[in-house]
């Protein structure tokens, strides 16, 4: 995420940030399609395709792919289904700090929770993408929605 803030920073566009953005998470094909030919641009496209593989994201336009078409929108607007970790892994705030099996290394939600939120307020990250950010910890998807209103 870190990447796409820095990306619109140095003046660099990022294709589903400000006008038109909605197509990213348009429920029509044809504009999915649009959207995922406009990824193509993004200095952000390796990074964006990774996570939402990672994540397993099945809504939406990521990294310059449909991850699914149809009625999924709804589900994605209440945010991506709670998953849960089995094994260890790199901490869901992106340091690269393998953690014991939960999505953060102590402390690094919160850090990650105030990033993801500066991140929206200066309009350099969807919402939608913050709140996909957060997949696993609905805690922290609720305090972000809540910091935004
Ligand atoms: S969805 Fe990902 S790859 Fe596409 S424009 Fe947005 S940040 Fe870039
Ligand atoms: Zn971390």
């Amino acid at each position: 995420m870190g990447t796409i803030a820095a990306a619109v920073a140095a003046g660099q566009e990022v294709p589903c940030v400000g006008p038109g953005g909605e197509a990213w998470t348009s429920d029509d094909r044809e504009d999915q399609e649009l959207a995922a030919d406009r990824c193509l641009d993004c200095p952000a496209l390796a990074l964006c395709g990774a996570y939402a593989s990672l994540a397993g994201e099945r809504a939406g336009v990521w990294g310059g792919q449909v991850r699914e078409s149809g009625p999924v929108r709804a589900h994605r607007k209440q945010g991506v289904r709670p998953k849960k970790r089995p094994a260890p892994g790199p901490c869901t705030c992106g340091c690269g700090v393998m953690t014991r099996g939960g999505w953060y290394v102590s402390g690094h939600d919160g850090v990650h929770l105030a990033a993801l939120l500066a991140a929206v307020r200066r309009r350099e990250l969807h919402v939608s993408h913050a709140i996909g950010a957060l997949h696993g910890t609905p805690g922290l998807q609720a305090k972000l929605r809540q910091f935004l209103q």
